[in-house]
């Protein structure tokens, strides 16, 4: 939410930002957003550059989020007060409207700084108005998330044209309650895309993140894209771990707890931007891309949306 031009306020006051900027209300933080639509950092591995996330912080607590860094500039940490401390922007809706006037049509990932779709969503209900407001400003956008919470808004998400990306790394439930302890298993989120698909929603599977030395064995890669191939996705997209800092900490130090014995293999994989080396990355993504075609799946990031011009009326001159 542009925390980096946040006015800093009462500087004797030692209180971490978000708890002078915000509201504690039923155990969220709420805090007027002045910008909704951000940049997406570059590690992220997702096609589009420009992202819209109403709730900063994410329950499903995955080990590896990519977001966590986010959470040291509100003067939280990276870790255990990304997963369990949630902000919330109730003025998300007529603020992203106000952007959206602006917005040159380029294409928008919904839910990178926490998952839209997590528990906060059950209690302030703000994507409909989210979905409502791009579907109306005809901006192409992909609803990223794990929970089946999404199924909710299935109609407003067909009728706007969205793309819903459901992330779907590994079948097996012992990585799973592991690495993504608030998020719900493999199988509801099969069901979900299934779900989805009959729904008519444009769904597609985030094959990510895909854990080097824990899920990327040929037998794990092989047994989700099978089971993938089968809800009728449109696509399986791959993405290796990112382990930018904020995020690389904390997975190492789980890592570190529960398989010693790969740290190093870890240390020797990852730059210093926490991006994997290209020669592993493009080998697992290769392997993927070669289940795909085997279970007849199309794989990759989605086909660029058609932009649609800024103003309408002078494409006719
Ligand atoms: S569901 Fe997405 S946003 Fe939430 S913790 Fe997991 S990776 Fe991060």
């Amino acid at each position: 939410m542009g925390w980096d031009s946040l006015s800093l306020v009462d500087a004797a006051d030692d209180r971490p930002l978000i708890e002078r900027r915000a509201v504690l209300r039923g155990g969220f933080y709420e805090t007027q957003a002045r910008t909704m639509i951000e940049r997406v950092p570059r590690t992220a591995g997702i096609a589009q550059r420009w992202a819209v996330s109403p709730y900063r912080g994410c329950a499903h607590a995955c080990r590896g989020c990519g977001a966590r860094a986010g959470h040291r500039r509100l003067g939280l940490d990276a870790g255990g007060d990304f997963d369990t401390r949630i902000v919330v922007k109730p003025n998300a809706v007529p603020r992203l409207r106000a952007e959206l006037a602006r917005w040159d049509g380029e294409p928008l990932a919904v839910g990178v700084s926490g998952d839209c779709y997590q528990q906060a969503e059950r209690t302030y209900q703000l994507m409909p108005g989210v979905i409502e407001a791009l579907g109306e400003a005809a901006v192409p956008f992909t609803v990223y998330t794990k929970s089946p919470l999404v199924l909710r808004d299935a109609a407003l998400l067909e009728r706007a044209g969205a793309q819903v990306a459901i992330s779907i790394a590994f079948v097996d439930e012992r990585i799973r309650r592991a690495v993504e302890p608030g998020a719900v298993g493999a199988q509801a989120r099969l069901e979900l895309v299934s779900a989805l698909v009959e729904a008519g929603v444009a769904c597609r599977v985030l094959m990510a993140p895909v854990l080097p030395l824990l899920s990327d064995a040929a037998d794990q890669l092989s047994a989700t894209v099978r089971r993938i191939a089968a809800t009728g996705a449109q696509a399986i997209e791959p993405i290796v771990l990112r382990l930018p800092p904020g995020t690389r900490a904390w997975y190492l130090d789980w890592l570190a707890g529960a398989h010693p014995h790969l740290v190093e293999r870890y240390e020797e994989l990852y730059d210093r931007a926490g991006l994997p080396s290209p020669g592993y990355e493009q080998r697992i993504t290769g392997q993927i891309e070669q289940l795909c075609h085997l279970y007849g799946m199309r794989s990759g990031p989605p086909e660029p949306a058609p932009r649609l011009p800024r103003y309408p009326q002078l494409a006719l001159v």
